[in-house]
């Protein structure tokens, strides 16, 4: 693996295909088709060796979680990619693999007739992976590309212990890259271009179908409240910059409010880049207190994360909190916890706590958590489970299974933290150790929580707020 530039890294030692017809960009996470440094390195070594450029995208049926929700909000994103690339001149494929009797390994097969691939480098999930076996297959050079953050996750040379390691360079280096975006188009354009590879016909109408037809988890229905693409994204952003940023400094605390971006399921699937989302907060009219918050956020805290899944292989386990945080475990490991409940009583709702109920029950229903409330959510879990791995487990699971935010970096990142990764030692109680404690009593008693609990319990009739 060899890092080529701040974004690109070539991840095998292959010769391009001379003959190859065209060059192939394996979409994964940057499902967009603007702000996006993978296709715009792909188009370049497209126009360099004077090919078209096809973009595949698949969606399988066995990854982790694959649900109603999910593929949902992937496939609203579909239709509006087929229609910009093609008025680009760049050939869109999508694969919708159903079942395990549909055809496989479309990604090496489209490989046998490119020059060579780019993909994306997505730092966690099931995306490492992906890129590791494309490699094993391939006879191409195989380029991973990182289009995640407002700054290139290689410019941070180690894994950062918290927020105030990352928030200094941040700042000496943001006005290298918080800057508008280049677009690049391609050359030669793929009109006449011939491929074989299975393509699914997605839209508005067919989405429905096409999703009860998939072996996946049909038990999590599509969200009520967000829908996927980036116009939809945009749209939101939108609004956010109109109605809601100028106070996000204070309402972004309020769950009770439409007061935050509601943009991280978008940010999530790459259907926004945090660098358009981050451009426009940074040029709008609101205050400047509620931009700098805002900043801080998508920037800072999204990015401290995306280090924590880059550099620390334990990313997905208790194994990567800092020695303070094993300490205090190994000494409050026996502390009783009282009560206790199982995933399913968390799952559906089911503890004594109204507001942590509340929480769980946004999640199931909308696909996320307010951030006020997530914080609360993971903490409760801590003691109300047989163990810490335990706890950790099932965080993991119910976020990663109902919120259409959740397997990213900061899904990891924010659920440590509430064991203490990224913050520091508190005051010593039991089980929690000199991790941060939180009550529901004083967290509810910060917004109007009667007024949140009540509009989760509407929720299942769509209304927001
Ligand atoms: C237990 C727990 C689990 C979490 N799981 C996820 C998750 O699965 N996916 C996810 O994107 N975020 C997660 N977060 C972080 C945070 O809760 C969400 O990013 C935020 O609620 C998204 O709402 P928003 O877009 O309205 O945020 P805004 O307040 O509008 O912030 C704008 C953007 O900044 C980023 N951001 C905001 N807060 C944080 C934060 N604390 N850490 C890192 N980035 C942040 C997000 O990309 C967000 O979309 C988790 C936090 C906790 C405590």
């Amino acid at each position: 693996m060899k890092q080529i530039s701040e974004r690109v890294q070539l991840l095998n030692e292959k010769s391009a295909n001379n003959d190859g017809k065209y060059v192939l960009y394996w979409m994964q996470m940057f499902k967009r088709t603007t702000h996006n440094h993978a296709l715009n390195f792909a188009i370049e070594q497209a126009n360099e060796r004077k090919i078209p450029l096809v973009v595949y995208e698949g969606l399988k049926f066995y990854y982790p979680w694959a649900s109603d929700r999910l593929h949902t909000f992937i496939l609203e994103g579909v239709e509006e990619k087929r229609g910009e690339f093609e008025k680009r001149g760049i050939k869109y494929v999508f694969y919708l693999q159903k079942d395990e009797n549909s055809p496989k390994d479309t990604v090496a097969k489209l490989a046998k007739d490119a020059a060579l691939i780019v993909t994306d480098d997505f730092p966690c999930f099931i995306i490492p992976d992906h890129n590791k076996a494309i490699v094993k297959k391939s006879e191409i050079p195989v380029y991973a590309v990182d289009s995640n953050g407002v700054i290139p996750m290689s410019r941070f040379e180690k894994e950062e212990y918290a927020a105030y390691t990352i928030r200094p360079k941040v700042r000496k280096m943001v006005g290298d890259y918080l800057k508008p975006f280049a677009e690049k188009e391609v050359s030669v354009k793929a009109d006449k271009l011939k491929i074989d590879c299975p393509d699914t016909d997605v839209n508005e109408k067919t989405i429905e179908k096409l999703v009860s037809e998939c072996a996946i988890d049909h038990s999590v229905k599509p969200s009520f409240l967000y829908r996927g693409g980036t116009e939809n994204g945009r749209r939101r952003l939108k609004k956010f910059l109109k109605n809601i940023l100028e106070d996000y400094d204070e309402a972004r605390n309020k769950p009770e409010k439409d007061g935050s971006s509601r943009l991280s399921a978008y940010l999530h699937f790459g259907f926004l880049s945090s660098l358009e989302v981050a451009l426009a907060v940074k040029d709008s009219d609101a205050k400047q207190e509620s931009k700098d918050a805002y900043l801080e956020e998508i920037i800072v805290r999204r990015e401290l994360s995306y280090n924590l899944t880059r550099f620390n292989p334990h990313y997905d386990s208790l194994k990567s909190l800092p020695d303070w945080v094993q300490q205090t475990m190994r000494k409050h490991i026996d502390d009783a916890r009282a009560p206790i409940y199982s995933l399913e009583q968390l799952e559906f709702s089911k503890t004594y706590d109204e507001l942590w109920n509340a929480a769980q029950r946004e999640m199931v229903e909308t696909g996320e958590i307010h951030n006020y409330v997530r914080m609360l959510w993971g903490k409760n879990v801590i003691g109300w489970t047989k163990s810490y791995e335990e706890a950790f487990e099932i965080l993991v699971h119910l976020n990663n299974k109902y919120c259409l935010d959740g397997r990213n970096p900061n899904s990891y990142a924010g659920i440590l933290w509430c064991f203490g990764k990224h913050d520091r030692p508190w005051m010593e109680r039991p089980v929690f150790g000199t991790m941060r404690y939180m009550t529901s009593n004083s967290t509810g008693k910060k917004f109007d929580s009667k007024k949140y609990i009540e509009w989760t319990k509407t929720l299942g009739q769509g209304k927001l707020f």
